[in-house]
């Protein structure tokens, strides 16, 4: 069986093998692009070799990039513990070409790999490729020789990729695995197509042309190639499991939480353990990379998704803080990998104790206020953007804290009545400000914190739909 650093070292070994350059990862705090909250995909870091801004020594790279969806456009914290594939953190493989190869060698180095270096059975293996996009759909064709169903064209926005409203985009084709009928769900393209049973895994970005203005695209004179495959979601594949969860990473993780609580990892409980293994990760990638528990911006990304985990934790029966005691266990499977998770293990561990320690002091008052509230409630039912407030207030409680805790019973949140709470709150404390006698530089610094203030959190409320939080 290949465990998770296996995989890692074949992927990057395989291109390397085929000339290009290893590539380490970069932080998950992007030092390049103000706009985004974390880097959330391989070709973060390259974003400026892409447009011509930078050269480098080499014109193909290979890397096994930490990345982090849980703000901004790639929000999936909601999904985690709830489906099998999605992670808070995870890793993303990926080969590069700057102006070197293109659909065709890009498509036959993914196809050698997947069919020939990991052996993957190749007839439960089927691609998407965006509608109008003959060339890709002939490549498939010749080069894998699929028959014409197992290529399917694929209209929306996920098949077709863009770095912003401006700069270059182009066609993607997206490599799924069919898991059986056992597992529900439809092929891409389908109703049903969020089910497990079809997992996409490689998502191949062809950057063909250049977005000059709104509605005005033209070809790029050298095009190129970014892709992304979930180093967890090939690990499933390749482990013969249908969760990633079930890879021997997460079996390791998972275990120690077994360890330390007792409670079983499969049963009732089992999304729990998912919760708490996935977020350690998160937790202790981020504050590796610097970022600190906090009120405001990356730091309260990462304060909801520790705070979410601790009250998992405490579902689970632990009696004391538990996610520093994993932190060794994470270290053992992923120090190797990543140095800097060695380097900052003992700053992890007292981050996380801290943290624990801190929230479990109001933690049980919460949740026995959130009983009492929504004891009457049924499935359907929302609870007041008024006690979500003072949840969050009060007993620090994050607002998809709250969301987590009433999802299992169907009871919803009234986000709108939260956010006219929170604005009412800072509403009086301006004017409690304004009390004391307020100058003209006071009035300037207020307006001034406030824009920054926004501006810091551009990358996340503008795009995060629901757009909330301090
Ligand atoms: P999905 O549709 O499953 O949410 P995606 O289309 O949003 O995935 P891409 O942006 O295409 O994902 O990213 C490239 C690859 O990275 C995906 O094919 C998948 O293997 C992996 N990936 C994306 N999001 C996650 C996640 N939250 N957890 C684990 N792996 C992920
Ligand atoms: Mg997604
Ligand atoms: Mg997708
Ligand atoms: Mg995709």
């Amino acid at each position: 069986m290949s465990g998770v650093n296996q995989i890692r070292s074949a992927f990057l070994d395989y291109f390397a093998r085929n000339g290009h350059e290893k590539v380490a990862s970069s932080s998950l705090v992007p030092h390049n692009d103000p706009t985004l909250m974390f880097t959330n995909a391989g070709m973060v870091q390259f974003k400026n070799v892409f447009t011509g801004v930078e050269k480098r020594a080499y014109a193909r790279a290979a890397s096994a990039q930490k990345c982090v969806r849980a703000g901004g456009k790639h929000n999936d914290l909601d999904n985690v513990g709830y489906t099998a594939r999605h992670h808070t953190f995870f890793e993303m493989l990926g080969n590069f070409s700057f102006g070197d190869y293109f659909k065709e060698g890009a498509i036959e180095l993914a196809w050698n790999l997947i069919a020939r270096e990991f052996a993957l059975p190749v007839d439960r293996l089927l691609v998407t490729v965006y509608h109008d996009d003959d060339e890709a759909f002939d490549l498939w064709k010749k080069i894998a020789g699929f028959h014409d169903s197992r290529i399917i064209r694929i209209a929306s926005s996920d098949n077709f990729w863009s770095m912003g409203d401006t700069g270059p985009c182009g066609p993607c084709s997206e490599i799924f695995y069919d898991q059986g009928e056992a597992l529900k769900g439809g092929p891409p393209g389908s109703p049903d197509e969020d089910g497990d049973r079809f997992l996409e895994f490689w998502n191949l970005v062809f950057m063909q042309y250049e977005q000059v203005a709104p509605g005005e695209r033209a070809p790029l004179p050298r095009p190129s190639i970014d892709t992304g495959m979930g180093l967890e979601r090939i690990a499933a594949l390749m482990q013969g499991v249908t969760s990633n969860y079930d890879i021997d990473l997460f079996r390791a993780l998972i275990g120690a939480v077994v360890d330390f609580t007792g409670a079983p990892a499969d049963g009732p409980q089992a999304a729990s353990h998912r919760v708490i293994a996935d977020h350690l990760r998160a937790s202790a990638f981020l504050v590796a990379d610097g970022v600190t528990p906090s009120n405001e911006g990356r730091g309260y990304v990462l304060r909801r998704i520790m705070r979410r985990a601790m009250r998992h934790a405490q579902l689970l029966g632990a009696q004391e803080p538990l996610m520093w005691k994993l932190a060794p266990t994470l270290v053992a499977e992923m120090g190797q990998a990543y140095p800097e998770l060695v380097r900052a293990q003992a700053l992890i561990v007292d981050t996380l104790l801290t943290e624990e320690t801190r929230f479990r002091a109001t933690l049980a008052r919460g949740l026995a206020i959130l009983d009492e509230e929504t004891a009457s409630f049924a499935a359907g039912a929302k609870l007041s953007g008024e006690t979500a407030f003072k949840l969050y207030d009060t007993f620090g409680f994050p607002l998809d804290l709250t969301e987590d805790a009433l999802r299992p019973r169907g009871i919803g949140v009234d986000k709108e009545g939260f956010n006219a709470a929170m604005e009412r709150q800072r509403a009086e404390a301006r004017k409690a400000w304004t009390g004391s006698g307020e100058t003209a530089t006071e009035t300037l610094w207020f307006a001034l914190k406030e824009r920054l203030g926004a501006t810091e959190f551009l990358g996340y409320e503008t795009e995060k739909s629901e757009g909330v939080v301090t």
